[in-house]
């Protein structure tokens, strides 16, 4: 029997349906969430990506600026930036789209960012209110991630969950998302011994590491879910041979798009041996950008509408 599919566009649209009756409650009360998207230099996938998240506040009727600067900007001018960014009232999220270029502190430009406008979650604040619990800006693909388990009905109290990877951006907070959820969680990484044995003890496997396909059928207990958080593009005939057991429908993809898109984990294995999974692509992307416009709309709504301090919660701790 073929695996459940975890649509995260239908998921993406019901969190956006919802945000909706949020953002006419704030224009009710004279309060039009804004979001600063800050691109530098021309990197294709990050153009991409900035282009996405303006066209959804769009869609959904927020106020976006997209602030383009050239490859060579410094440090200091980024900060300056920042700075009047963090000072402007009707700017409610801050997104500085990574990766910057090698000569820029990308760290002292996150760390610059005001953490009540810090959509992405990035501020050690913010990863420190992640750490212990408190309300605090959740990292915008993570926080996607338990919204498809929870919307699914995928049980995560007491489930065994395994994350590949470990990154700042996604691997270590989705891991402290799960623990928070009453997960039993495993981190795995480059170093780990055995890294298929340690992925079928999961119930909620995510891969997070950007390696193609790379998770076979032998690193999936059968029946668990699969969260495959991978976006790798691949474009020559051979990296689409190595990835698809059955290259014919793919290389055809990449005859006529010139790429071919396939997550950490192999699309026909997971078919086959999973209860249920998210495709790539159409899985976690879609969430990734409606949790950043959830995320916009909860810093507007404290920041500027007499909510809470902070910025954003926690999802609720529950069985879910
Ligand atoms: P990073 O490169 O920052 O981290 C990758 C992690 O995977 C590292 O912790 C690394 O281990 C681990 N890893 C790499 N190779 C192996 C291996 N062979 N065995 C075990 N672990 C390994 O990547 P990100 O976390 O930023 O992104 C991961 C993937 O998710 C990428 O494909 C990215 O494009 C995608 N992504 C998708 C998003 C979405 O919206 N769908 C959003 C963000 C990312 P170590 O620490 O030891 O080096």
């Amino acid at each position: 029997m073929s695996a459940r599919v975890l649509d995260g566009a239908k998921i993406r649209d019901e969190i956006q349906g919802e945000l909706a009756g949020e953002i006419a409650a704030l224009k009710a009360r004279g309060v039009t969430p804004g979001l600063a998207a800050v691109l530098v230099g021309e990197n294709p996938a990050s153009q991409i990506y900035v282009r996405s998240k303006v066209r959804a506040c769009e869609v959904l009727g927020l106020y976006s600026e997209k602030i383009e600067w050239p490859a060579f900007t410094t440090t200091e001018k980024l900060l300056g930036l920042v700075e009047s960014l963090n000072r402007r009232d009707e700017i409610d999220g801050i997104l500085v789209q990574l990766p910057l270029p090698p000569q820029v502190n990308a760290r002292l430009v996150l760390e610059a960012v005001d953490p009540a406008k810090d959509v992405d979650g990035f501020h050690p604040m913010n990863v420190g209110r992640l750490v212990s619990g408190r309300p605090g800006a959740v990292p915008c693909t993570p926080a996607g991630i338990i919204e498809i388990l929870k919307r699914s009905g995928i049980p995560i109290a007491g489930a065994r969950a395994v994350v590949v990877g470990r990154s700042e951006i996604v691997g270590k907070p989705v891991a402290l998302l799960l623990l928070h959820q009453h997960a039993t969680v495993t981190i795995c990484h480059s170093r780990t011994r055995d890294l298929a044995a340690v992925g079928r003890e999961a119930d909620i496997l995510v891969a997070a590491m950007g390696r193609a396909a790379f998770v076979t059928g032998d690193f999936i207990q059968a029946g668990a879910t699969v969260i495959d958080v991978g976006i790798n593009r691949l474009t020559t005939p051979e990296e689409v041979r190595k990835a698809f057991h059955d290259p014919a429908g793919p290389l055809k993809q990449l005859e006529s798009k010139g790429s071919v898109l396939v997550g950490d984990v192999q699309p026909e294995d997971v078919r086959k041996k999973a209860g249920a999974y998210t495709p790539v692509p159409g899985g976690v992307g879609p969430l990734t950008i409606a949790m950043l416009m959830s995320n916009t709309v909860r810093a507007a709504r404290e920041r500027r509408a007499g909510g809470e301090s902070g910025t954003h919660r926690l999802p609720a701790a529950g069985n879910a």
